[in-house]
């Protein structure tokens, strides 16, 4: 069996959820599943570099290139395979290389990313069949609902934050201080909503960051966002997603046509394509202290309208 040389074409980006495909490898894995590489997928899978949006839910049904005596069937093959997992992979042609275990950097020379969809033990799947990929709708609309609250709640939470900066700093897609980048040191996208939690550390005091009565001001800073946010979702704006090609490793944006402008984040996910399809997005916010540095945690909640 060989391992492809090329990344999967990825149809995710555009909103499917639903393709047909050809398997190209199964691999055995050490915990006795297996990974399976397609030429093509709409299955959005968890990168270990960034692990913000987990994976799409879904299954498999084949169609053709095994069971072929089973013709005039419903063309799912009526035996569905439930995929377990779906994760960024990397192949160098000897071996293939599972999320974090992957050793090298995305485009590194002689290195193809993939996506390695995860089956059970018994899937009984062959290289060189065709099969049905099918994603759970339900699952990837509430996950698509979450990312694109999460962006705008980070534009929001930029300009809340934006006359605490004593020092120029990177600006954000709206040309305001970029506290997100800046602070970021996790981000869990859930079923329409998200997680974000921000170090206030000494490096970021150092980049002209004020802390002072941030804590206090907590309670208020969570209205103000808010209002941001309803006059957005408000103006119901048009989201996008702008891609440089089909494949997995191409880069891509979320744009989105806010009143004040058009903001363009790089990122990878999935999002919903006008901000009408979400009822209201919100936050809330605590802060722990981890080791001497204040640990803010945003929760942002996106529900679909
Ligand atoms: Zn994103």
């Amino acid at each position: 069996m060989t391992f492809p040389s090329t990344p999967t074409l990825v149809s995710y980006p555009a909103g499917a959820v639903q393709a047909e495909a050809r398997v190209l490898h199964v691999e055995p894995l050490a915990d006795g599943r297996q990974a399976l590489l397609l030429d093509a997928t709409p299955f959005h899978p968890v990168d270990a570099g960034w692990p913000d949006q987990g994976p799409d839910r879904g299954y498999l049904s084949l169609t053709s290139g095994q069971d072929n005596d089973k013709d005039n069937d419903d063309g799912g093959g009526g035996r569905l395979v439930p995929v377990l997992d779906a994760v960024v992979a990397a192949t160098d042609g000897s071996a293939l290389h599972l999320g974090a275990d992957i050793p090298v950097r995305k485009g590194t020379e002689g290195w193809a990313f993939v996506i390695a969809h995860v089956l059970s033990a018994d899937a009984d799947l062959t290289e060189g069949a065709t099969v049905r990929v099918t994603v759970d709708q339900g699952h990837r609309r509430a996950l698509s609902a979450g990312h694109t609250g999460c962006h705008l709640a980070s534009l929001a939470l930029n300009a809340a934050f934006a006359d605490r900066w004593s020092k120029p700093t990177r600006n954000d897609a709206l040309g305001v201080p970029d506290f997100d980048a800046a602070a970021i040191a996790s981000s869990t996208i859930t079923a329409c909503g998200s997680v974000d939690v921000f170090r206030l550390n000494k490096s970021l005091r150092r980049k002209g960051f004020l802390f002072d009565g941030l804590v206090d001001e907590l309670p208020n800073l969570g209205a103000r966002i808010n209002g941001i946010l309803a006059a957005w979702v408000a103006s119901g704006a048009a989201v996008r997603i702008t891609c440089e090609g089909d494949a997995l490793t191409d880069r891509r944006s979320w744009v989105c046509s806010l009143p004040e402008g058009e903001a363009a984040i790089p990122c990878g996910g999935t999002h919903v394509t006008t901000l009408a399809e979400l009822a209201a997005v919100e936050v809330s916010f605590s802060a722990t202290e981890d080791g001497g540095t204040t640990v803010l945690t945003m929760r942002t909640s996106a529900p679909l309208a």
